[in-house]
């Protein structure tokens, strides 16, 4: 697709065009349900002849307002909100996934997500084969099988902020007839859009940097419209098979490139109901309008924090894309030469132990679980969000146990490194 407008426009008045005596700003409908004149009116919209908004659980205005933004600055054709990053993660497998299916993922990924793919799907009988983030285009090709339906990455992981070849896994994905499905939560469309290297879905948290704030949990899938569903039909029935549960619908004959998006809404939002509140949708919308300002901040901080740390005797390592000498440093120049995050992850000499020490003495910068938010902070994964993972499943997931990820906010870089400078020196 085009591109007419800028990202910073987008972000400010995307998604919502009210017309005359409408409000200005992005309204709450915060309503269950939608009101019909006839049977036949309602009939045709659950037969899906007619689009149309009938229950929450399925659309919403407001929360389809923030999906038209977040889609217009991912530039796909398609998108939909979810409750959480997670219901957008399983939403996106799930789609064109069941039992008895595989597929296939960079192992450097968010723990949750790990968590899905390794234990939950594969309870569901979808099975998983993890390939390392810096495989060769063989080895990736390699973890393909008959039955593997799409490949899976993060643009940057979190939490080790190591950089994928989006590149090199688009190409194997689509020299076999695969969809490719990036996680971008990291980078935010501000400053990497998936699709123009090769993705064909991208699926967000916009818990974390979109909203900005820390106030929603929620997420988001965005639909290329590239991927051509039907030249690969035997793989992928329930896009082109009719729908048992539409009176056999088609979905990539009835919806053409909303084929994708539209069944996650149909299908799985209706089954399994995790739609986006509009009360959410509202802040994370809020939250949006100031992505493009925020996303520069956060990656100001974050480069001088770890050109501090760099510095600092007490640090065993740093990692951040941005450094020069960064294992991902050649990487980031190609894919992200206005910035890559926010975040960035070090270790301590001394190991784990000397990480939980210094980190109790931070005052500004608190530990939290969250991360990509206005406020600095810190989380030692092997100690918290990670703490279900062995230390063979960490080291899998390039989360060494000594790495504290630290989240630069928006504050002041000075102050931010004043805090480290006094937690060092007490
Ligand atoms: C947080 C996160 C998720 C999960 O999102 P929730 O909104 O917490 O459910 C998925 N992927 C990445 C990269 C994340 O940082």
């Amino acid at each position: 697709m085009s591109k007419s407008r800028s990202n910073e426009t987008v972000c400010v008045q995307g998604g919502w065009n009210p017309q005359k005596g409408e409000p200005r700003i992005l309204p709450i409908i915060q309503s269950t349900t939608f009101k019909y004149d006839t049977s036949e009116q309602m009939a045709r919209l659950f037969d899906l002849e007619e689009s149309g908004y009938f229950y929450s659980r399925l659309q919403n205005p407001t929360s389809d307002a923030v999906a038209a933004k977040i889609t217009e600055l991912e530039g796909g054709v398609a998108g939909m909100l979810t409750s959480s990053g997670q219901a957008a993660s399983f939403f996106s497998i799930f789609n064109i996934c069941s039992a008895g299916d595989h597929f296939v993922s960079s192992s450097t990924i968010y723990g949750g997500t790990y968590n899905l793919f390794a234990v939950t799907l594969k309870k569901m009988g979808i099975e998983v084969t993890f390939v390392d983030q810096n495989a060769s285009a063989e080895e990736i090709a390699r973890a393909i099988q008959p039955n593997t339906k799409l490949i899976f990455g993060e643009s940057i992981t979190n939490p080790g902020v190591q950089v994928l070849d989006i590149e090199k896994f688009a190409n194997v994905a689509h020299e076999h007839g695969l969809p490719l499905i990036i996680d971008n939560t990291f980078p935010t469309p501000i400053n990497f859009r998936p699709i123009e290297w090769g993705a064909d879905i991208v699926m967000h948290s916009t818990t974390k940097y979109m909203d900005g704030h820390a106030t929603s949990v929620g997420g988001a899938i965005v639909d290329s419209g590239n991927f051509d569903w039907n030249k690969y039909a035997d793989k992928f029935p329930g896009l082109t098979q009719p729908d048992d549960s539409y009176h056999g619908l088609t979905y990539t004959k009835a919806f053409g490139k909303g084929a994708y998006i539209t069944k996650a809404v149909v299908q799985l939002m209706r089954d399994l109901g995790a739609p986006q509140s509009p009360q959410n949708a509202f802040l994370t919308n809020i939250g949006i309008e100031s992505l493009h300002l925020r996303m520069k901040q956060h990656c100001a901080n974050a480069q001088k924090v770890a050109e501090y740390l760099q510095e600092r005797k007490e640090v065993a390592w740093v990692q951040y894309p941005g450094l020069k000498g960064d294992k991902y440093y050649d990487l980031a120049q190609k894919y992200y030469p206005n910035g890559s995050c926010g975040v960035l992850a070090f270790g301590l000499k001394g190991g784990r132990e000397e990480s939980i020490a210094f980190m109790d003495k931070l005052k500004l910068i608190s530990i939290v679980t969250h991360v990509a938010d206005a406020r600095s902070s810190v989380l030692h994964p092997a100690s918290h969000s990670h703490r279900q993972l062995s230390d063979a499943q960490l080291r899998e997931a390039g989360v060494p146990p000594d790495l504290i990820r630290f989240s630069a906010g928006i504050e002041s870089a000075d102050d931010i490194i004043a805090d480290i400078e006094q937690a060092f020196d007490e």
